[in-house]
């Protein structure tokens, strides 16, 4: 198998340079790459309907026989050929029409029995079906592959790719996976999965060779992590003499929390006793006074003589963080200043001139801190806040700004724990299981459009008690083609301005789309609550804080994830004030109802993130690439269970020899480094 991965897809029948560009496309250079390219989906062709009795416009699989030899027709002018048969079952026959396919009458073969899927039309000619998909019956194949695509690229052509790579594996290949792991944990050989993921002959071969593959994936992955750990640790880190957190306390306007209180100890631990530079996950749910925290552990850098970044995913956040920050410290000789990437090129390389003399302490910023003309003179603690919204390797530059500096990652976990674990897997954990006193629980309602207007005039009391309030809009991408009665957030509030009831009131509107600059006007409006309603879209997700807006409406609900819904309920309930979360949601599946009933029930982060993975799956978390981890090809057609049993696989293998010596695990150490010397090229993105 390994040197299938050198041996290029141009060596394949039938794959010329073209085509090889357009596999190039899908992240398929060599034959290897093209067995480990997994069908995202399968036909299944194990029950054929009879031709007769076929819906119409439905996706069916018939079996039949064709009856004559195609006639060819060449079109007029387009010089396009129109090939044409019939194919006979019991019930009836079916006209089969392909087009500008020369090689189709040596495929389909007059006289043989075939299994022939795609839409049955019915005119006034007949029955037909244009251009089906098919195999013949003698091969005993009833699952289909059904490949990721391109333009250009279609799925005949990948599939008969694939039966060809997977003719080139050897009788014997090496398995990734020692037989004493295959044995315990009932485990397919590879050669077989690789086989039959491309071409099961029914479920149950499916079954197993996806059981074996996911397994495989996510253990290489947990061991690949759990090495970035164990090689972190040999690097010499700055170690801090003296620790400033009483010092610190005097410049909160509150106490901390005993959960807060512990989370920066553990900080202030890692940073002045251990060797190796401070490697830490602060997790802590929406509203658990995170930035507190990275506030109170970048204090007791700064005043050892040193310099922190602060990175954060939007430039709301950063002006934010930037805003509280700077009024923290004003009686403090700490310098704090911001670096985003909307400021003018002027104020950018101030800004830089000024880091890398050393006059600026504290720097909050986005991506712009990632850029290579930043400079520091000695940065030794790097943070990073919301850190799903990151990459691994984006992390890994801002480290590379200093000399082994020590690391903060802020998460308010939409991850649920078990994946935390993988994902996270390279990281120290502290948690934040405590809010701040005084909290209320968000009520949270969910109803339909009918009971809006209601629902407005209970926003519009608020209001005049002096409260503010968000509405979010799902992301409207492409206007023309919105489902009905979905309005962007523009829309949204031109008609909300158009009320006899909201006539009065300032109204703003946040989007993605809105320059920097204007966002920022924005918001900043609202926090000095010179706007009562902030419409909006997921903007407002990460981070936002304005203790006083306490009701955020949710439009479309649905249409959110629950751990998205989640960090956009976090946005309220951040003061005394009793707050509410208002869903709205016209949808009637049971499902949606279901999920969304789940909103109500609970208010723990760590809770509804285990419902969402249960009720998503997986492959969402890992799909959106968020985490910058190497993208899985396979796991997100697993079934939760995996994860613990792939967990103690891990552990058992690294007790058995922690540095993966040994014969039994030659084939895992190449799958790793395969794995994650992509990541080192292409994590960027
Ligand atoms: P998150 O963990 O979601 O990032 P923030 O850091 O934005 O939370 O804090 C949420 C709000 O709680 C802020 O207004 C902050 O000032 C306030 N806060 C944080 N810690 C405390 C505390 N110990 N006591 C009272 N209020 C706090
Ligand atoms: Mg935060």
């Amino acid at each position: 198998m390994a040197s299938l991965y050198k041996r290029k897809i141009e060596e394949l029948k039938g794959i010329g340079e073209k085509k090889a560009a357009l596999f190039r496309k899908k992240g398929i250079d060599t034959i290897g790459e093209l067995i480990r390219y997994y069908p995202r989906n399968y036909e299944d062709w194990s029950n054929p309907v009879l031709i007769t009795e076929a819906e119409q416009g439905e996706n069916v699989c018939i079996k039949a026989v064709i009856s004559a030899p195609f006639s060819v027709n060449y079109t007029k002018g387009k010089g396009s050929l129109l090939a044409k048969t019939v194919a006979y079952d019991s019930s009836g026959g079916v006209t089969l029409i392909y087009f500008n396919n020369k090689y189709i009458s040596q495929m389909l073969k007059t006289g043989e029995e075939y299994f022939f899927y795609g839409k049955i039309e019915r005119t006034l000619n007949g029955c037909q079906m244009i251009a089906p998909t098919f195999s013949n019956v003698a091969s005993g194949e009833s699952m289909h592959p059904i490949y990721p695509l391109t333009a250009g690229l279609n799925n005949r052509t990948l599939s008969t790719a694939v039966r060809y790579a997977l003719d080139l594996l050897p009788e014997q290949i090496n398995d990734t996976l020692p037989q004493y792991i295959r044995d315990k944990h009932n485990l397919q050989g590879l050669k077989f999965s690789l086989e039959k993921i491309h071409f099961p002959k029914n479920s149950d071969e499916l079954f197993f060779a996806r059981r074996r593959l996911v397994f495989e994936e996510l253990l290489i992955l947990m061991l690949g992590l759990r090495f970035l750990k164990s090689t972190k640790v040999q690097e010499n880190g700055i170690i801090l003499n003296k620790n400033y957190k009483q010092d610190f306390l005097s410049c909160l306007p509150f106490d901390f929390t005993s959960a807060q209180s512990r989370v920066v100890d553990e900080c202030i631990f890692d940073m002045m006793n251990k060797k190796s530079p401070m490697n830490r996950l602060v997790q802590g749910d929406v509203g658990s006074g995170k930035t507190a925290v990275a506030a109170a552990v970048s204090h007791t850098v700064i005043k050892n003589g040193h310099q922190v970044a602060f990175m954060v995913p939007t430039e709301i956040l950063a002006q934010q963080h930037f805003s509280s920050l700077k009024k923290l410290f004003e009686n403090t000789n700490i310098t704090v200043e911001l670096l985003t990437g909307s400021m003018t090129a002027k104020g950018k390389s101030e800004i830089r001139k000024r880091l890398v003399n050393g006059e600026i302490d504290l720097i909050i910023g986005t991506h712009a801190l990632l850029t290579e003309d930043t400079e520091f003179k000695n940065l030794a603690l790097a943070i990073t806040d919301e850190q799903h919204r990151f990459g691994v390797t984006q992390r890994a530059t801002l480290l590379s700004k200093g000399n082994h500096p020590h690391l903060l990652v802020m998460s308010a976990t939409p991850i649920p724990r078990t994946l935390g674990l993988i994902i996270y897997g390279d990281l120290d954990i502290s948690v934040i299981d405590e809010l701040p006193p005084g909290r209320k629980v968000t009520d949270t309602l969910l109803i339909d459009g009918t009971i809006r207007q209601r629902a407005l005039g209970f926003i519009r009391e608020h209001i005049d008690n002096g409260r503010q309030c968000y509405i979010v809009c799902p992301l409207v991408e492409d206007s023309e083609n919105t489902p009905d009665g979905l309005l962007s957030a523009e829309e949204y509030a031109a008609r909300l301005m158009e009320q006899e009831d909201f006539r009065d009131i300032p109204i703003g509107v946040l989007h993605g789309k809105m320059k920097a600059a204007e966002k920022e006007k924005v918001m900043t409006a609202f926090k000095n609550n010179e706007l009562k309603v902030l419409v909006s879209t997921t903007v407002i997700e990460v981070g936002v804080d304005v203790p006083n807006a306490n009701i955020i409406m949710i439009e479309n609900a649905e249409r959110f994830g629950l751990s998205q819904l989640h960090q956009l309920r976090g946005r309220v309930g951040r003061g005394l004030e009793k707050s509410y979360c208002i869903l709205v949601s016209d949808s009637r599946s049971p499902e949606t109802v279901k999920r969304l009933e789940t909103m109500k029930k609970t208010s723990n982060g760590f809770e509804i993130a285990d419902a969402d993975l249960k009720l998503r799956g997986p492959g969402d978390f890992f799909g959106e690439k968020q985490h910058g981890l190497p993208e899985l090809k396979i796991a997100d057609l697993s079934i939760m269970e995996d994860l613990q049993e792939v967990q103690n696989c891990a552990e058992e293998i690294l007790s058995n020899s922690p540095t993966l010596e040994g014969d039994d695990y030659k084939g895992i150490r190449a799958e790793i480094k395969r794995l994650f010397l992509k990541v080192g090229s292409d994590g960027m993105n």
